[in-house]
């Protein structure tokens, strides 16, 4: 009997044991749950709940540190999404392209100026970067980045065909970096667009050249006829005056060309100061067409004025100055590019919200091909007839420059051997 009592009580002392030993260890699990669901909120940058659990033993003193340290982790976590999140938007909002790729050449990153450099697409990031831009400039580039550890600087000129969607060709600027780590993490390249700025040096290269030898033709001319005076001709009633006439006309070319060198100018850097206001355009137009008149009945051409619908009172918003330079330009030129015997008509219309001024001509016209061109600095679609006739090059786009100050247009149609025809708008001007 009294071994079975022992036994009972032993028993009960042992189911005690286990379910007091149980309730701990569900208490532990609870803590550690707590603690699990604390960290997963920490992950997500939810605020945490702190365990404040009083529970003894390592479960306890784990919570206890977890409790004290939450709050700090929780704001250094903050911190650093911040900190990321503004990255973001930095490189975002870069013009430069951007990417990242780890050693391998899988990207990591690409801001959005690369995106739609390379068009690569929001499936991007994880890929191998030769299969995303295939191009063998940029892997060199790659190539000599990773092989650091200086960083790479390097341009290239990227075909259109290399480029997604396919546009003009681009001249990219490359800048590459490794990313730091105990071996090379990888590297990070910035593409900087520079095809507007080449293009710009080039025209800047092409304008010096192009003055420089526009200079030096007359010039060059006045020295030889010069010479020649001093060397025998002087004296030579059959040739000095002959060539003192020479070098005037030289010299006059001379002048032309750095006034219009100087009006160009101007008008480019905004410089020309206009008085654009109400002006009757009739009058401007009638005045231009009888200062040419002299010159057009010397090629026995027939200049005809058609003013249609415009009247004393029809008003444009322009310089009076500008619409005359405009004008003068246009009708010298069908001038200089009309046979004898031919015609010159200017003719006016009338649209809602503007007087549109046509000058054509039956002249020698201008190659398709040409056309769009015929408004840069000195392009001449023949360069020997523009220096023969005094023409500098300039003009056109020196009416062009004009035309925009104005806020007015300008277009050209023309058919070699049958003429050309120049159109411009100018805006009207409404009162109230
Ligand atoms: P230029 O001083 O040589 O006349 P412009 O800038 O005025 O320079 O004109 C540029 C070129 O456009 C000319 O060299 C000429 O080839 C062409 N061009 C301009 N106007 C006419 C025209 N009315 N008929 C034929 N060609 C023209």
């Amino acid at each position: 009997m009294g071994g079975w009592a022992l036994g009972i009580s032993g028993a009960i002392v042992a189911v005690a044991a286990v379910a007091w030993a149980t309730r701990g260890l569900l208490r532990c699990l609870s803590v550690l749950r707590q603690i699990e669901r604390g960290l997963s909120s920490l992950g997500q940058g939810r605020p945490i709940r702190p365990t404040r659990t009083r529970a003894p033993g390592p479960v306890g003193r784990l919570a206890r540190t977890f409790d004290a340290v939450a709050p700090e982790l929780q704001e250094r976590i903050g911190r650093l999404s911040r900190d990321v999140e503004q990255l973001r938007v930095v490189l975002g909002g870069m013009a430069e392209g951007v990417i990242a790729i780890d050693s391998r050449r899988r990207l990591l990153f690409a801001n959005t100026s690369a995106d739609q450099l390379f068009g690569l697409g929001p499936q991007a990031v994880g890929r191998l970067l030769p299969e995303l831009i295939r191009s063998p400039q940029i892997q060199e580039a790659v190539d000599a980045t990773l092989a650091g550890p200086e960083t790479y600087r390097g341009e290239i000129v990227l075909p259109s065909r290399e480029i997604i969607p396919r546009q003009m060709s681009r001249v990219l600027a490359v800048h590459g970096a490794l990313l730091p780590g105990p071996t090379p993490a990888g590297a990070v390249l910035v593409f900087h667009d520079v095809t507007e700025l080449r293009r710009l040096e080039r025209m800047r290269q092409d304008f010096v050249a192009n003055v420089s030898h526009e200079l030096k033709t007359p010039l060059a001319s006045i020295k030889a006829y010069t010479e020649t005076l001093l060397d025998w001709a002087l004296h030579d009633e059959n040739v000095n005056v002959r060539f003192l006439n020479r070098i005037e006309e030289q010299a006059d070319r001379l002048n032309q060309l750095i006034l219009d060198l100087l009006s160009l100018a101007r008008l480019e850097s905004g410089h020309e100061v206009f008085q654009h206001g109400p002006l009757a355009v009739s009058a401007v137009v009638e005045t231009c067409i009888e200062t040419h008149r002299g010159r057009a009945e010397a090629k026995e051409l027939d200049l005809r004025l058609d003013l249609g619908p415009v009247g004393e009172s029809t008003l444009i918003v322009a310089d009076e100055e500008a619409v005359h330079q405009i004008l003068d330009n246009l009708i010298d030129n069908a001038i200089k590019y009309t046979p004898e015997r031919g015609w010159i008509s200017v003719a006016c219309r009338l649209t809602d919200d503007a007087v549109e001024l046509d000058v054509a001509d039956s002249g020698i016209g201008i190659p398709r091909d040409d056309l769009p061109r015929v408004f840069e600095r000195f392009y001449r679609v023949d360069k020997a007839r523009s220096r023969e006739m005094g023409g500098t090059g300039l003009g056109l786009s020196i009416v062009k420059h004009l035309i925009q100050s104005i806020g007015g247009q300008i277009t050209v149609e023309s058919r070699v051997g049958e003429g050309t025809r120049f159109t411009v708008q100018l805006p009207r001007y409404k009162p109230g």
